[in-house]
């Protein structure tokens, strides 16, 4: 890396965030674009009155000897906290006030747009110009850099390169478009009182209709009883993906009455798109990278299509990422 060079990312999950950070304490100058009003990604927190949720992931894992010292630290802030330990005895740790505690806190330390969405990349004279267009504004922005990093899941990385006649050479294109995501439809129910379930208030489900229910009381980040987030099983999503949110509710909640001791209150939706990658890039390369990178073209991509299904694997990308343009091999 030569001095003073820039880069924008694209997107605020958990890998643009690391990679941010990384960039920057290597002095690089960096933007990062979110199209949403907050931190996080896929590590959304909801609300509905009082009661908190964590709408998408729903802990995170330490497997990795990097992530594990990256979660130590957010753990001596307080940032984070235990939950219960996993299959393979490691715990398994979630946000001290839900999920987006951990992305607030490094997004706050990091020049962040949020609310501003990227919907033109151009590469031109060896620099990257990203358009975006601003919540309630009618007039786009435009930034420009010596880098560009994507970290949207790859179908809308491939999208927005299309839409902007970007070309990637040919085989790093097939590859990519391989990396294809599971959908999850998710409901957050508000219930009349504790919700039942035994401790730690997780269970992992393997049901026609639901593959996982966690109680956000019981995990310390809902100050409610009976705040609890159900995530529908991969078939199910898919199948009724189309389905009426009130249907979806009555349906779920029914299918999820076995498990619970309270009734429902009220409820909300989210329907995850891109909820895990089905599989990865490069997936059966013997020297697999978990990033893609192109330094002709001065662009990269990070998350969990290059690394796995969890936020860690994903925050591993980024910083990876951010490692492999700082100090190219
Ligand atoms: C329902 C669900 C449950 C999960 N459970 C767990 C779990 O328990 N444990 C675990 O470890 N992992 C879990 N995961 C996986 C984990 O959440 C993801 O692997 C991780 O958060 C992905 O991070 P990322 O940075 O790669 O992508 P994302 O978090 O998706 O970040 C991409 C960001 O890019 C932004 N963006 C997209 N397009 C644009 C654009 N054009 N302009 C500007 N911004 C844009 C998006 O708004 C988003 O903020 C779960 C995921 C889901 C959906």
């Amino acid at each position: 890396m030569t001095d003073s060079e820039s880069c924008i990312i694209i997107g605020a999950g958990i890998s643009g965030l690391l990679a941010a950070q990384r960039l920057m304490r290597y002095d690089m100058d960096v933007t990062v674009i979110e199209k949403c009003k907050t931190y996080g990604g896929r590590m959304a927190v909801k609300q509905l009155g009082d009661a908190v949720f964590d709408a998408g992931a729903q802990f995170m894992t330490t497997r990795n000897l990097i992530f594990r010292e990256r979660v130590e630290l957010w753990l001596s802030k307080g940032e984070v906290k235990p939950w219960y330990p996993g299959p393979l005895k490691n715990m398994r740790y979630v946000g001290s006030n839900g999920m987006t505690k951990v992305s607030d806190r490094i997004g706050e330390s990091l020049n962040v747009r949020l609310l501003e969405k990227a919907v033109k990349v151009k590469f031109s004279k060896n620099r990257w110009k990203v358009t975006t267009e601003v919540h309630g504004e009618s007039a786009n922005r435009s930034y420009e850099a010596d880098w560009l990093i994507m970290t949207a899941p790859v179908p809308q990385n491939l999208d927005l390169l299309d839409a902007s006649k970007v070309e990637l050479d040919y085989d790093d294109e097939v590859e990519l478009r391989k990396i294809q995501y599971l959908p999850c439809l998710t409901i957050m129910a508000q219930m009349n009182g504790p919700s039942g379930l035994p401790n730690p208030g997780a269970m992992d489900l393997n049901h026609e209709v639901l593959r996982w229910i966690g109680d956000n009381y019981m995990k310390g980040i809902s100050p409610v009883p009976g705040s609890i987030t159900l995530q529908c099983s991969t078939k199910y999503s898919s199948d009724k993906w189309k389905l009426s949110d009130e249907d979806l509710i009555q349906n779920v909640m029914t299918a999820a009455k076995p498990y619970l001791k309270a009734d429902l209150v009220e409820a909300i939706i989210h329907r995850w798109r891109y909820s895990d990658p089905v599989r990865i890039y490069n997936e059966k390369h013997p020297f697999r990278k978990p990033y893609f990178i192109d330094d002709n073209l001065r662009i990269g991509m990070a998350g969990d299509g290059f690394n796995g299904p969890r936020l860690e694997a994903s925050g591993l990308s980024g910083m990876e990422l951010a490692s492999a343009i700082i100090s190219p091999v």
